[in-house]
Formats: structure tokens, sequence, C-alpha cells
């Protein structure tokens, strides 16, 4: 069984309603929920005159190999009505994965743990919440220490 920690997006529509959508969506296709964060929102950047975001980091179990995660995520947001049109456009819901087991995968489609997990006070945040001693395996670090380094300025507040 592999472990896995997934960061879910959302600043379009009735967010409560994706992040939860996302979750039932890889239920059923055996990615099993095994510890939610608290939902928390951060203002968008990049493209601030947008909605802001809503963030949740959960840790799941699942037999899927990584590849076959990331494709089953990337279906599910397809499913949710996810268009991919200009880079920062609005969107229903955003699945990335964090961490893989404790592997590191450097392929064209698929980088774990995710590059810019250490950058973002909306990542680390949630991610600390549910796996605080959690060890990257590139930095040897943990998602606390990841976070009490980051100079990420933006605000992130428990919804
Ligand atoms: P972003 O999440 O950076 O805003 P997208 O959701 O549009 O952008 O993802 C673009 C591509 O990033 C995906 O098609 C996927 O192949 C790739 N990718 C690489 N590493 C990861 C990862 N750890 N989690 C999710 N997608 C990833
Ligand atoms: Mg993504």
């Amino acid at each position: 069984m592999n472990r896995a920690y997934i960061l879910l997006g959302t600043n379009m529509g009735n967010k409560l309603a994706h992040l939860q959508m996302a979750i039932e969506l890889m239920h059923l296709q055996n990615i099993s929920l095994i510890q939610q964060s608290s939902i928390y929102k951060t203002a968008a950047w990049g493209n601030t005159d947008q909605d802001d975001f809503y963030n949740q980091v959960i840790e799941v179990a699942t037999e899927l190999s990584a590849e076959i995660l990331l494709q089953t995520l990337l279906e599910i947001e397809t499913k949710m009505g996810r268009t991919r049109n200009q880079k920062w456009e609005a969107r229903i819901i955003d699945l990335d994965i964090l961490y893989f087991n404790n592997e590191i995968i450097d392929t064209e489609k698929l980088k774990v743990p995710h590059p810019y997990l250490h950058v973002r006070r909306f990542t680390l945040i949630p991610l600390t919440e549910i796996a605080a001693n959690y060890i990257h395996p590139i930095f040897n670090k943990t998602n606390s220490e990841l976070l009490a380094n980051c100079s990420d300025g933006s605000e992130v507040i428990k919804n």
C-alpha cells in the first residue's frame, strides 16, 4: 500500500463542494482518505483579480503507482470541469501530489516531492497540520522545519 499527500486547491464556484467532490471521486478510484487538514483561504497570486483560493491537504492510501495516481487525479480534474487554457487561470479544482511514500520522482510528467512545496505557505500550513514530522526526502527537513524556514509572506487563514 502506498501513502501519498495531496494538495487540493479551488478558487471558483462552490469551493467547499468542490473539495468534497474531489475527495469522493478519489474514494471511488480506490484512493482512500486517511487524514485531512482544515481548509485554508489564501489570496490568489499571479493573477490578483481572481477569487481567493481554498486549499486543503489530505493523506491517502492507495495501491495505485505514482504515475497512475497522477493520471487518475488529472482525470478527476477534467471530470469536474477543469480546463487548461492559460497559466494562472481560475480553477474549479487542482490536485497536486506533494509526497509519495518517501520517493523522489523526476520525470517530465511528474515531480515528487512537489517542486514548490517548500516555498508556499498555502501548502506548508495544511501539510504541517497533518504531517508535522514527515521528513522531506530531498531537504531532509520536517514539514514544520520547512514552514519555519519559509520566506513566503502570504496570509493563509483557517476557514
Ligand atoms: P499547477 O498545478 O502547477 O498549477 P497544473 O495543475 O496545470 O499546474 O499541472 C500541470 C502538470 O504538472 C500536470 O499535467 C502534471 O503532469 C505536472 N506535474 C508534475 N509534477 C506534479 C505533481 N507532483 N503533482 C501534480 N502534477 C504534477
Ligand atoms: Mg496541478
